[in-house]
């Protein structure tokens, strides 16, 4: 089976996307996605509605997370795909990543107030669907709502963002344990959006090498965070180090960021596919 429209990457109210499950789905569907994937931040708690709702909507689905990961001190994403949502050592390990952002919520809030914005911690939780899940993606819309900034995008260049008030430094998971918890559940690892890391040249090479070395198997070269130019530069550098190549929107809502589900433009035909190393992980409509 070929694909001709996969977007293996996008968030729900389970992390920091607008919609639920079953709305993403018919949006997908809508737009002419026919493999999907639900890439909730650190949670895999939306994967059996989304299962059901794509079978729903007669599309092919492969599970889906997006970790967070600290990499040499700056945070890095990575996508897993096609795992078994019931694995244990992926469930913990998501579990311990997602524990934390509890308290540093209250520091960035605590932040905020400093800097004369109150209320940002009651204003934040007001936007989030999963109380285990509180990101800066809900402090964004609480800075939007409250008339502080006026897009999502202002906040973060003038908030929540290194230097900047309200950025909290955190310890995600690393990179060699994120990529183990996936391959260990029978799925694979992608390096989500490259281009968006500010990594020296030095640097960027340590990453695609140690990801690499530890059995990651792809890259998001087509995503709504990369220019056309940016996709055509990691396409050469997925061949460059034998890593398939992966699509995804990362859309979080109909009124934030940059592109919708199914919209962006095909994988340059370079590059393996990574839906091509998952027929059997693919859950069939
Ligand atoms: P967190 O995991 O709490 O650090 O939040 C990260 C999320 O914030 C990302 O997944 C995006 O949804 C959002 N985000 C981060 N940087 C930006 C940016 N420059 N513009 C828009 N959204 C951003
Ligand atoms: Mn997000
Ligand atoms: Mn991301
Ligand atoms: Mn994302």
């Amino acid at each position: 089976m070929t694909y001709q429209n996969a977007d293996l990457h996008c968030h729900s109210v389970v992390s920091d996307g607008t919609l639920e499950p079953e709305a993403l789905a018919a949006r997908a569907k809508a737009n002419g996605v026919d493999l999907w994937s639900l890439t909730d931040h650190d949670e895999i708690g939306g994967q059996a509605r989304a299962i059901a709702a794509a079978h729903e909507q007669g599309m092919a689905y492969l599970t889906g997370t997006e970790i967070s990961i600290t990499f040499l001190n700056i945070t890095v994403h990575m996508v897993g795909l096609g795992f078994d949502a019931d694995n244990e050592t992926l469930r913990s390990g998501l579990w311990r990543t997602r524990n934390g952002r509890e308290a540093r919520a209250r520091d960035m809030a605590a932040q905020l107030l400093e800097v004369g914005i109150p209320g940002a911690y009651e204003g934040a939780l007001k936007f989030v669907g999963n109380p285990e899940l509180i990101s800066r993606t809900h402090f964004a819309r609480f800075l939007v709502e409250s008339g502080v900034c006026s897009s999502t995008n202002e906040v973060f260049s003038r908030f929540l963002t290194e230097g900047k008030p309200g950025y909290v430094e955190h310890r995600w998971a690393a990179l060699g344990e994120a990529v183990r918890w996936v391959r260990d559940a029978g799925g694979v690892a992608v390096l989500a959006h490259p281009a968006r890391y500010k990594l020296t040249p030095n640097e960027r090479y340590a990453l695609f090498n140690d990801f690499k070395s530890h059995g990651g198997q792809g890259v998001e070269v087509v995503t709504g965070s990369h220019t056309a130019a940016e996709a055509i530069e990691y396409a050469a550098i997925a061949q460059e180090f034998g890593l398939m190549g992966s699509r995804g929107s990362d859309f979080h809502s109909p009124t934030e960021g940059n592109a919708d589900l199914g919209s962006l433009p095909p994988l340059p035909a370079t590059l393996t596919p990574i839906w091509a190393a998952l027929q059997d992980r693919i859950h069939l409509p």
